[in-house]
């Protein structure tokens, strides 16, 4: 395979419109996890309603909207907040009957579901991710509550509400090193479990979370680990779908998934103004959602302004702004230059750049390799088996689009 040759996304693309806005209703959350990378989790300060819409305002009025607005409720727990909450919001955004479709979407931690919460799912359509890291020997050694006891219960129920609803929903599974050590077991709980779809988010170094129970791990380790994945995804005959694979798949086809339908979207995470992430307050951050509660040697926080208060176009003048966007570039460029997944990963996560190698300038992260790199090797071979074929070089293809599904926010 050669390093991919085009160009970075983030100077290629012309698109200035807003694809997914992550709302912080709340930074509070009601458990304790211990790979958690947002530092506030206790705070109980709160967004009103009122300026929820505002900011979806704001944005319509700087023409920063297309056809379509993702909104993820998340970095926080918003189940925390009423769900009369959500339905003032939402009735107030339906009733503006703007031009452009909008989608919420929550990422839960599942403990608080419940027949209430799943009358709001199915009255709103939102797209529900539930947090749940496999059975309950590795989910909670590290997903616990403030007294220090597992979750996996509750959560478990918060599940079974669902299901009892026919509430569509996806979990997100953070990889640590416990799941390393039993994949079969993590596969055959997503099986029984009755998921229809998962996403796994290796355990980052990233926020407030300063170590990962992954990070000194061998990468053997984690291809096992996704090739048992693959062979239960393989088992389940197309009840189980993991997004990894589903994304690399898409990116062997040339297609896209159908949460990313845009053909020229290489990597939101690279695009200056495809991902904005707003705190209660209105703070504003781009790029990787994660930057939002995170700060740094170089830059200090990462929040580039305030969009209750500041003209979005301000915002992106600003030199903070400038300055991230330049070294995101530059790294998008140095991965173009030098890796063979470039044309599929299109850059990888800013986030993970910064927080594993110091700088968004870098390239290859644990990250990456992991949930990017060994997918689309793993599904290759799997083509090439299945085709009864093998070539001589892996060919990686040009114009895919990494972040399928859920992917945009690491969810946890
Ligand atoms: S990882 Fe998610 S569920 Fe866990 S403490 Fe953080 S916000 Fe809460
Ligand atoms: S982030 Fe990783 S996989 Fe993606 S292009 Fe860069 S080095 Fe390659």
């Amino acid at each position: 395979m050669s390093a991919g040759t085009t160009s970075c996304s983030t100077r290629e693309s012309d698109d200035r419109t807003v694809k997914l806005l992550v709302l912080q209703p709340t930074p509070f959350c009601n458990i304790d996890c211990d790979y958690c990378y947002l530092a506030n989790r206790l705070s109980t300060k709160k967004m009103q309603p009122a300026q929820a819409v505002d900011i979806v305002d704001r944005l319509v009025a700087s023409g920063a909207v297309g056809s379509d607005l993702s909104m993820v409720w998340h970095a926080g727990e918003p189940l925390v907040l009423a769900s009369s909450y959500y339905e003032e919001i939402f009735s107030a955004l339906a009733a503006r009957r703007y031009p452009f479709t909008i989608r919420h979407s929550f990422q839960t931690n599942g403990m608080l579901i419940n027949d209430e919460w799943c009358n709001l799912f199915h009255k709103w359509s939102v797209n529900v991710g539930v947090s749940v890291d496999g059975p309950a020997s590795i989910h909670d050694a590290h997903r616990k509550d403030r007294k220090g006891n597992g979750t996996h219960a509750k959560v478990m129920e918060g599940i079974r509400t669902l299901q009892r609803h026919s509430v569509p929903f996806h979990a997100i599974a953070v990889v640590t090193a416990e799941s390393l050590l039993h994949p079969e077991e993590v596969i055959d709980f997503f099986l029984e479990t009755g998921v229809d779809r998962v996403g796994f988010n290796i355990e980052e170094l990233e926020g407030a979370n300063k170590s990962s129970s992954v990070a000194g791990e061998n990468v053997s380790n984690v291809r096992r680990f996704f090739e048992v994945m693959a062979e239960g995804e393989e088992r389940s005959q197309g009840k189980l779908t993991i997004r990894e694979f589903e994304n690399a798949r898409g990116a062997i086809k040339g297609s896209h998934t159908q949460d990313c339908p845009s053909p020229d979207l290489r990597n939101e995470q690279t695009l200056p103004y495809a991902i904005l992430t707003v705190a209660w307050d209105g703070a504003m951050t781009a790029f990787s959602p994660e930057l939002i509660d995170a700060s740094s040697k170089d830059y200090g926080d990462f929040i580039l302004g305030n969009i209750l208060r500041d003209p979005l176009a301000e915002i992106f003048a600003s030199p903070k702004f400038k300055q991230i966007a330049s070294a995101i570039d530059l790294g998008c460029k140095r991965c173009a230059e030098t890796c063979q997944y470039f044309s599929v990963c299109g850059g990888g996560a800013p986030s993970n750049k910064y927080f594993e190698n110091g700088s968004f300038e870098s390239t290859e992260t644990v990250y990456c390799r992991s949930v990017i790199q060994i997918p689309i090797d793993i599904m290759l071979a799997q083509a090439e088996r299945q085709l009864g074929i093998a070539p001589p070089e892996k060919s990686i293809p040009q114009n895919s689009n990494r972040n399928g599904g859920d992917r945009p926010v690491h969810a946890v």
